[in-house]
């Protein structure tokens, strides 16, 4: 199980160390990392005694097993007819907070009004504590890694299996669906984005939607697909070559792939990310591809498919690489109107170095595996 009233002490103690005695957490994101609840609406109030979380009758349940398995943490339901601001204001009202924390990011403007509006809402100040949650969900605790390992492993298989099959006639949404299908039979609860099969020209396109081209003889296909496990994304791209690719293309493919190879083997405890970005794109620079590398190397994993760190050359407000950090490492060439590659695996920061959890074939033509 999750470890998640350590969670939500730390929260409570990042929060203090702010001069918060109270604090509002109103991304659903959040919800499920404190306390475990998958909802679709919902807000919770951390405070100097625990934590109250405000649920409306559909998660009545589902709220009151979180309050049950974690003392400290109360259910205060919405009551039918009222609403979530009324609600949350006379929650925050009761505390006399000295002052309020609330996630900019995640509460919309028309909300922070209507909570202002309200008659039991404190004249106090509210700071923004945006980041607060995002950096302790930046280490992975060892029930959070055992999930990612666990996602890896049958995303890697899901290549296995898929790959082979990208060849000419079949359409990009064929492969799509099929690589869909195949995340299901693993087990994955759902794809973790909409999967990217990108052909030919349309392989310079980074965030190119399967569309209904049939690939053709000569392509290269970069196929991108993820799946959520357990609440967790993780998330993979091979770039395959079908029929007689020229020489080129070839040549970039070779470029990204020892670009993503010394990227991953600069990364330990202590490295700024920003130096596994500098690294693949010093590789592609000496290859001359620098200025068709038009994105970050990567990006964190967890509950969000892209969550901090930024492995990017402005990635570095988080501090260095730590122990139990998950992203990915996905450097690219795209050369307009013409062509691309991606390769991209999931690695976790060891206490020693590097661990890549999406360890599948690294095949160029489908029929290499
Ligand atoms: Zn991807
Ligand atoms: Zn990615």
């Amino acid at each position: 199980m999750p470890l998640l009233r350590a969670r939500v002490d730390a929260a409570r103690a990042n929060a203090a160390a702010l001069g918060l005695d109270t604090f509002l957490v109103s991304s659903l994101v959040h919800l499920r990392y404190l306390f475990g609840l998958t909802a679709t609406a919902g807000l919770a109030v951390l405070h100097r005694e625990g934590a109250t979380l405000v649920i409306d009758h559909r998660y009545r349940r589902v709220a009151e097993e979180a309050g049950e398995a974690h003392p400290g943490v109360r259910v205060c339901l919405v009551p039918v007819g009222d609403s979530y601001e009324a609600t949350v204001a006379r929650v925050v009202g009761e505390l006399a907070p000295s002052a309020v924390g609330i996630e900019a990011d995640h509460l919309s403007v028309a909300r922070a009004a209507a909570l202002r509006r309200q008659p039991a809402w404190p004249a106090v100040e509210t700071r923004d504590t945006t980041g607060l949650l995002e950096r302790l969900r930046l280490v992975k605790d060892p029930w959070e890694l055992s999930r990612l390992r666990e996602a890896g492993g049958r995303l890697a298989e899901v290549a296995a299996c898929i790959l082979p099959k990208v060849s000419m006639g079949c359409t990009e949404r064929q492969v799509a669906w099929e690589i869909d299908q195949a995340l299901h039979a693993a087990g994955f609860e759902k794809p973790a984005f909409d999967t990217i099969v990108a052909s030919g020209p349309e392989s310079a396109r980074p965030h190119h939607r399967a569309s209904t081209r049939a690939i053709d003889d000569g392509d290269l296909v970069v196929v991108d697909f993820g799946g959520v496990l357990d609440g967790y994304a993780v998330d993979m791209t091979r770039t395959v070559a079908v029929g007689a690719v020229a020489a080129e293309p070839r040549r970039w493919r070779r470029a990204v792939f020892e670009a993503q190879q010394a990227a991953m083997r600069v990364v330990a405890p202590g490295v700024l990310p920003s130096v596994v970005d500098a690294t693949a794109r010093n590789c592609l620079a000496a290859s001359g591809l620098a200025e068709f590398f038009v994105h970050s190397a990567g990006h964190g994993l967890g509950l969000d498919v892209h969550e901090k760190p930024t492995i990017g050359p402005r990635g570095d407000h988080d501090g260095p690489l730590a122990p139990g950090m998950v992203f990915t490492v996905e450097p690219g060439v795209y050369v307009p109107g013409v062509g691309g590659v991606r390769i991209e695996d999931d690695v976790v920061v060891t206490t020693t170095g590097v661990e890549c959890l999406t360890g599948a074939p690294q095949p160029f033509e489908s029929h290499e595996l």
